[in-house]
Parts: structure tokens; sequence; C-alpha cells
């Protein structure tokens, strides 16, 4: 048996590979590490970090913080905390400021994506696209390892307010009776293969009910890259892999849509030993993961990647563009440049790998593609595509921006041929008026 271990500031010293990081490196990951989330697990660090390559190896910039993480005077304000030996309670308080000064949730989107119940917010549940809901089960709200960039650490750092989560699997149930339409639940995080089989277990049986009409359940998880012993090891695994059987036995379709990163972590024995298992549940892997400058910006690690998950019997999903995150500046590729490195990477890659969609971006209306560049009637324009739209309506729909290099998301492009407006936004703004009135609505009811 493989014992999971964790590395985080207060066992920093005990880190595998901790000998090797320069003073330097120590202090940053003390700084940086107070204000953004840090942890990681023995698999990572003693199997997929190459520590003779640090600072520039992926898996420690996926995994371990950076000094351009932060903004110069927030890094500075922490450093001299620590450096002047301040109290935990200080540092604390500084980087709480810090913390609520970067914004991870755009405007409106946490209302917009509520699931709602007679007019009151279901916890845990977000419904933005009509075939599909997410859930948070409360327990999985923390992951194996904690990637950087991630947009999810108000979670992690219990910014409470900011938190989605849900112990109340008998409200998704209602929530689902009164929404036929909803053929996927995907069962989100953190990574809710964090859980215990028998609490994944707990949230999965009532969603067997064939009253439901649940067609397909999805897990989002990270945990075959960070933590492949899951799937492998002891009673616990096996367990996991009869629910899936059972998943899979009852006529439905059970997708573990796994993030892998980088290739290195398709390369471990245990990591394809785990694909391997988890494929012969009869559950498809469908392989996602953001575009990250210093840990993936590039296109032969992306055709590797998604040659190997071909190769081990999984499917190539999505490439996402890097949402606004705390640490977005250091983390971002702008759309041009996502756009390069997707087709470079596509055009290497079988047939088969071409199940691969990208660089999406999964925005306020919906998850849109740049589907190409190009120029038209004399003028060089991108070319958009929604694949995913709070109005399915817009789905599949060609748009075009004005030509941007420095773009890296979609409010920053503008329309092309002088355009004023993308045609879906005043039917965006009227439905973000509609979410303002409802949660006025509960607001007042409550009061
Ligand atoms: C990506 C996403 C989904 C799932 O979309 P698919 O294209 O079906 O994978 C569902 N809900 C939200 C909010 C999403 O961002
Ligand atoms: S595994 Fe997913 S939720 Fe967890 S830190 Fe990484 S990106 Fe965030």
């Amino acid at each position: 048996m493989n014992t999971f271990r964790t590395f985080q500031l207060r066992n920093l010293e005990d880190t595998p590979g901790f000998e090797t990081m320069s003073e330097h490196q120590r202090m940053v990951t003390r700084v940086v590490g107070s204000v953004l989330p840090f942890k990681t697990n023995n698999y990572v660090c003693e199997q997929l970090i190459d520590w003779n390559n640090v600072p520039e190896d992926p898996m420690f910039q996926l995994t371990f913080p950076q000094e351009e993480m932060l903004d110069p005077a927030h890094f500075a304000r922490i450093a001299d905390l620590l450096n002047a030996g301040a109290s935990r309670e200080q540092v604390k308080a500084a980087a709480r400021e810090i913390q609520l000064s970067l914004n991870p949730h755009p405007a409106g989107q946490v209302e917009m994506n509520a699931g709602y119940l007679e007019e009151e917010v279901v916890a845990g549940v977000q419904h933005k696209y009509r075939e599909t809901v997410l859930f948070f089960p409360t327990q999985g709200q923390t992951c194996h390892a904690y990637c950087t960039y991630c947009f999810r650490w108000p979670q992690f750092v219990q910014l409470d307010d900011l938190k989605f989560a849900s112990k109340e699997i008998d409200r998704l149930v209602s929530y689902l009776r009164l929404h036929p339409t909803v053929s996927d639940v995907l069962f989100t995080g953190g990574d809710p293969m964090i859980m215990r089989t028998e609490l994944i277990r707990s949230y999965v049986e009532p969603l067997l009910d064939d009253a439901l009409e649940i067609n397909t359940i999805r897990f989002g998880t990270k945990a075959p890259a960070y933590w492949p012993y899951k799937f492998t090891d002891g009673e616990e695994a096996d367990d996991l892999l009869r629910l899936f059987e059972q998943i899979v036995a009852s006529g439905r379709h059970l997708a573990i849509m796994a993030h892998y990163s980088h290739p290195v972590e398709l390369s471990t024995d245990v990591a394809q030993q785990a694909l391997r298992r988890i494929i012969e549940t009869g559950a498809v892997v469908r392989c996602q993961a953001p575009l990250i400058r210093h840990v993936n910006d590039s296109a032969t690690a992306w055709a590797e990647m998604i040659t190997t998950e071909v190769k081990l019997g999984a499917v190539p999903y999505y490439m996402f563009v890097e949402r606004d995150t705390g640490a977005k500046r250091y983390f971002e590729v702008p759309l041009v440049e996502a756009y390069q490195i997707y087709t470079d990477a596509y055009k290497q890659v079988s047939g088969l790998a071409r199940t691969w969609r990208g660089p999406s971006m999964s925005a306020t209306p919906g998850k849109v593609l740049v589907d190409g560049i190009v120029e038209v009637a004399g003028e060089k324009v991108m070319a958009l595509k929604f694949v995913q739209a709070r109005n399915p309506d817009w789905v599949n729909k060609l748009f075009f921006a004005a030509y941007d290099e420095q773009a890296s998301w979609l409010d920053e492009l503008r329309p092309a041929f002088g355009e004023e407006k993308f045609f879906y936004i005043d039917e965006l703004n009227n439905m973000k008026v509609d979410t303002a009135e409802r949660v006025q609505l509960i607001t007042t009811r409550a009061a």
C-alpha cells in the first residue's frame, strides 16, 4: 500500500526534493504559499517532478508557487512580514487582504450559474447548459495536490461566501426531477475522487433511479494524474472500480473526465495501470486540461500527451484557455498563441486524437472556441464558435472578432467588420437582468 502524504508550508522541510531547492525557492514557496494555496504530495514529488530541472520543470511549476504569481508589491509585503518574524495572525490578515483583491469569479457568474429550486438557490448545484448539471459535493472540495493556477482557490482557503458546496443529494434529486432536460450529472470540486468510495457511492446511487432519466454520470478528476493509487491500491480502489462497473451495468455512460496537464503524468507505471483499470470497468476516460504558460505551452507536449492518451485507450476532449484567476498574468497564453499551439499539435496526431477540441474558453455566455484565424474581405479576423451556450440556439454558430494578438479572453475581443457588439450580447444582458431580479426576489423573501 502506498501511503498518501501531503506537503504544505507547515511541513515544507519534509518535502521530497526540498534539499535540492535553493534558499530563494524555499523563500518564494513560503511567501506565495501564504497567499495562494499550496499542497503537493509524495507521488507528485517522487515520480513526476524532475528535481534536476527545477524551477523550469513543468510539474514543479504546476504544484509549487512561483514568485511572479503575485504582484511585486504583494510579494514584498508578505516577504517583509515573514522576514520580520511577524505572527501567523499578522501574515494571515495581510494574505486575506491580498486574496480579496484577486477576484476569481467574474461578475455575475455565481448567480447566473446557480441552480434554483422553488426560487431558492440549491447549494452545490450549477446549471448553465441545458443538458448538464454540475454538482459539487461538500467533501470533494479539495484535491490530492493543488495546481498553482487554479481558480478554485477560494474554496481551498475557505472564503465561505464564495464556496459552492453541498451535502444535499436530496436537493439535487429534487432539482433533477423538476428539470427533465438534464441528461448528464457532472461531479466536480475540487476533486470528487478525493472522497472515500463509500461516500462517492452515497452520492451516485440516488442518481441511478430510472425515473430521473440520467444517461451520463461524469466525474471531473485529477486523481489519475496526482494520485493514481486511488484506482490501483487495495480494497478502496477495488470498491471504487466496482461502483464504476455498477454505473455502467445500470445502462448509463460513465465518463471519467481526467485532467492531464503534461505527458509526464501518463508516463509512470502506476498512472498507466490506473487508466487501464478504469477503462476495464466500461467507463470512458475523456481527457481535458487548460493551456498553462510554463507548464504545457508547447505543441510538442500536447501532441505527445494526446497521442499517449489514445494509445492507452482514453479520448482527448478539451484544451481550455486559462481563465481569470489570481495569478493569470503568470500563467496566461494569448488566444492567438493558444490557437497556434493547438493547431500545431492537432496537425501532428492521428485522426483518432482529433476528438480534441480547443482552445476553448468557458466564458459567461458559454464555451467559445477559437476556431480559426482567417482573412475575410481584406480584414484579418478570429473565427469564434460556441460549443456550449446559455442559449442552445447559439451553439455551433460562427462569429468573428477583430484579430488581436494580446487578447487572452473573450471579453477582451472586439467584433470584426466594424460591428458594435457580438450577436449574443443583448440576449445575455437580458439574462443578467433576469438573474438579478431573481436574486432580489430571494433576498427580499429571506429578509
Ligand atoms: C464545460 C461545462 C460543462 C460540460 O460541457 P461539455 O461540453 O458537455 O463537456 C457543463 N457545465 C459547465 C458550467 C461547464 O463549464
Ligand atoms: S486538480 Fe483541479 S480543482 Fe484541484 S487544484 Fe488542480 S485544477 Fe484546481
